[in-house]
C-alpha cells in the first residue's frame, strides 16, 4: 500500500513516496516552496524513474506552510502534527525536537507514543531562522550549505549581540571591515541562531532525547552551538528536511488503514 506525504514549506517543497507505512520507497525535494512552481515539481521528482506511478498512491497528505494551496490531496495535517510524527518514526524516543525552517522556527514537546504535547514557535521574526542564515551566507560571499564546515575552521567566537537581523548584518559587514576571519564570524552567527532558538526550547523544558529537524539541522555548526546552549545532545537523521512530509505519508497511511477498518 503506498501513500504521499507532500511538505509545501516556505522555501522549499518537499515529497515522500511511503510504502504500507514504514518504507522509505523515494523523496524529493525542490529548493522553492509554496505559490511557487515548487509543488508541482516535487511531485514529478517523486515519480520520476519510479516503477510507482501516481495512479498507484492510494492517499496523500500535505503539511507546511502552503498545504492550503494543494488541492488535490485528500487531507491537509498541520506541519507541528506532521513533525511529530516523522521524529517519532524517525526516533521513538524523542522528547524534544526543535525544527528550524526557512521562516520559522518552533520547539515541540512529544510524549512516549510521540504525540505533540506542546510546542513554542517563533514565526514573527527571521532571526533565528534559515532566512537569518541565507542573509548572512550573502553577505560572507559563501553558501549557506558551508556554513558548517567553515565554522568548523574558527579560532574564536565573533560577537553578534543584536537579535534584529537587519541589525546583525550590519554588525556582520563591521566585523568584515575590521578583518575578522570569516570563520569566526560564521561561529557567531551559529551562536546567535541557537541561543535565539534554544529560548523556544527553554520555554518547553527540554527533556532526552532531543532531535533537530528542518533544513537547518544539515549545518553542523547550528546543532553544535544548539548543544552547548541547550547542554544536551542533539540527534540528526539522515534527511531531516524530510520529516514532515515523513509525518504527512504516515499519517496517509492511518488513513487508508481507518477506511479499510470500516468497510470490514
Ligand atoms: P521550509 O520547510 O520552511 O521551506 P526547510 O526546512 O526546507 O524550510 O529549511 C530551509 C532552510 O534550510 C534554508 O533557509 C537554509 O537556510 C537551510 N538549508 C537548506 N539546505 C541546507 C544545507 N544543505 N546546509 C545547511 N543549511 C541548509
Amino acid at each position: 500500500m503506498y501513500t504521499l506525504g507532500i511538505d509545501i514549506g516556505s522555501t522549499s517543497s518537499k515529497a515522500v513516496i511511503l510504502l504500507n507505512g514504514t518504507t522509505i520507497i523515494n523523496k524529493a525535494l525542490v529548493t522553492v516552496g509554496t505559490g511557487t512552481s515548487g509543488p508541482s515539481q516535487v511531485l514529478q521528482q517523486v515519480f520520476a524513474g519510479q516503477e510507482i506511478q501516481r495512479s498507484d498512491i492510494q492517499k496523500t497528505v500535505v503539511t507546511g506552510y502552503g498545504r492550503m494551496a494543494l488541492k488535490e490531496a485528500d487531507k491537509q495535517i498541520s506541519e507541528l502534527s506532521c513533525h511529530a510524527r516523522g521524529v517519532h518514526f524517525l526516533f521513538p524516543s524523542a522528547k524534544t525536537v526543535i525544527d528550524i525552517g526557512g521562516q520559522d522556527a518552533k520547539a515541540l514537546k512529544l510524549d512516549n507514543r510521540g504525540m505533540l504535547m506542546n510546542f513554542a514557535m517563533n514565526d514573527k521574526c527571521a532571526a533565528g531562522t534559515g532566512r537569518f542564515l541565507d542573509v548572512m551566507a550573502r553577505v560572507l560571499e559563501t553558501k549557506v550549505d558551508d556554513m558548517g564546515k567553515l565554522s568548523e575552521q574558527a579560532e574564536t567566537i565573533a560577537t553578534i549581540s543584536s537579535v534584529c537581523t537587519v541589525f546583525a548584518e550590519s554588525e556582520v559587514i563591521s566585523h568584515l571591515a575590521k578583518g575578522t576571519r570569516t570563520p569566526d564570524i560564521i561561529a557567531g552567527i551559529h551562536r546567535s541562531v541557537a541561543q535565539r532558538v534554544g529560548t523556544l526550547a527553554f520555554k518547553l523544558g527540554i527533556e532526552n532525547d532531543v532531535v533537530m529537524t528542518g533544513g537547518v539541522a544539515q549545518n553542523a555548526g547550528v546543532v553544535k552551538a544548539l548543544e552547548e546552549t541547550i547542554k544536551a545532545r542533539i540527534n540528526v537523521s539522515d534527511y531531516p528536511q524530510y520529516t514532515g512530509a515523513i509525518g504527512a505519508a504516515i499519517y496517509a497511511f492511518d488513513e487508508m488503514e481507518k477506511e479499510t477498518k470500516k468497510r470490514c
